[in-house]
């Protein structure tokens, strides 16, 4: 009897959409499949079904790998085989005989899809009988089982498996349009980020260098959160605009009333994230911003920061508690234990929490804001990360 083991990808969400998307969205993630485990140099087979997908290569290697693509409900190294009770009880009695022990608490689940002849409970019955011919004495228990064996006849064959990889749940990396997000050394924006790309969107990043008036640690850790999210969208390259930001601090401190300087900071930013903006096809800006969590980050003073530009500006993580973004920012590999001196040097005392437009429209009116923007934007450098790598691309004058 032939079987064979795969990677068996369950796909969620995806397949509640009307046909014409869901064909789009399974050319997303399969092209996302490919990117990922070219990537990696590994040779694969794909197949795709009704809300499957198998794939037929190296399983240890390519599960973890395939687990990482947004879009993936869970993902099980299987065997697959005939799709006859027969076939499905022999594979399911080899993988069984690996881990189940006489005495423990056993669950079949059971699932059949246009195989006639057969309920999904008589195939479940089919199995647990031959199980337990080779493993007597198990406790059958559906409700907490010690080991559970999932079975599937479906038409174009069986599949069996007793292992689901959680994935990362979302939708295919691509298919929800691009949006330049402004990335800093901190926690919070590259959770943004990842929890954007999670849900399709497809990211630049851009990060503000403050020079002096940043800690020496910032550069590096904002190109390292770059380089990190990277490895969240394999095979395809995620740049990063690194923008001079020191003109306009030097230019900001020297004639505005500084009590408002996080806001003309982040207004500034988002200009100049919607200047380079320009040079794609960017649907939206995007940041860490998180409601009360700084004096800037005010309802009234995201108003006005939002007020700065007309594009669309999205905020994942606007309602996030710290703690929840912390505990993401460990899980995707963005948390850095030791930051080091990342700290602004040009956040006033006493930053204002509540602002207003006409008085931060006056104070900006003191600087030559359009010059400002223009250089920051036409000087900044172009860094690329791709697949855990980063290196800054020269680009021609
Ligand atoms: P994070 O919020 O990411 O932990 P942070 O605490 O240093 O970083 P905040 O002052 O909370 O930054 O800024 C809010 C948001 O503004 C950030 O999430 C990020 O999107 C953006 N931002 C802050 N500093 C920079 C920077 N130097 N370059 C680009 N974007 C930045
Ligand atoms: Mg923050």
């Amino acid at each position: 009897m032939e079987t064979n083991t795969a990677v068996m990808v369950r796909i969620g969400e995806l397949w509640l959409k009307s046909e014409p998307v869901k064909k789009q969205f399974m050319t997303a993630l399969m092209r996302n499949i490919r990117a990922a485990l070219d990537a990696k140099d590994l040779a694969y087979q794909t197949e795709e079904y009704r809300g499957r997908v198998l794939i037929y290569g190296d399983a240890e290697k390519i599960a973890p790998e395939v687990a990482r693509i947004f879009g993936i409900v869970d993902v099980s190294i299987c065997t697959t085989c005939g799709n006859s009770p027969e076939e499905i009880s022999s594979a399911a009695v080899t993988l069984a005989e690996k881990k189940l022990k006489a005495g423990m608490r056993f669950a079949v689940r059971a699932r059949r899809q246009q195989v006639k002849g057969i309920t999904s409970q008589e195939l479940a019955r089919i199995v647990a009988d031959a199980v337990w011919e080779k493993i007597p004495d198990f406790v059958v228990d559906l409700d907490n089982p010690e080991y559970e064996l999932f079975v599937e006849a479906r038409e174009y064959g069986g599949i069996v498996y007793d292992d689901r990889i959680p994935g990362q749940g979302g939708l295919p990396l691509g298919t929800a349009g691009k949006a330049m997000l402004l990335l800093s050394a901190g926690i919070d924006s590259p959770v943004a980020a990842w929890l954007l790309m999670r849900r399709g969107v497809v990211l630049s990043g851009m990060f503000m260098d403050g020079g002096r008036w940043a800690g020496p640690a910032t550069k590096n850790l904002a190109l390292d959160n770059a380089r990190i999210l990277s490895t969240w969208s394999p095979g395809r390259n995620f740049p990063v605009w690194v923008v001079n930001m020191e003109p306009f601090f030097d230019a900001m401190s020297a004639a505005c009333e500084t009590h408002y300087t996080c806001i003309y900071c982040k207004r500034f930013m988002m200009r100049v994230a919607d200047r380079l903006a320009l040079k794609g096809k960017y649907d939206a800006l995007a940041s860490g911003e998180n409601l009360g969590q700084v004096a800037s980050q005010t309802i009234q003073n995201m108003g006005v920061i939002t007020a700065s530009v007309k594009t669309p500006i999205l905020r994942p993580i606007l309602t996030y508690d710290k703690e929840d973004t912390v505990a993401i920012a460990r899980r995707i590999g963005t948390f850095h234990e030791c930051p080091g001196d990342t700290g602004c040097r040009a956040v006033p005392k006493k930053p204002a929490t509540r602002s207003d437009i006409d008085l931060i429209e006056t104070q900006e009116a003191k600087l030559n804001l359009s010059d400002l923007i223009e250089n920051a934007a036409t000087t900044a450098e172009l860094w690329i990360a791709r697949d855990g790598n980063i290196s800054q691309k020269i680009v021609d004058a």
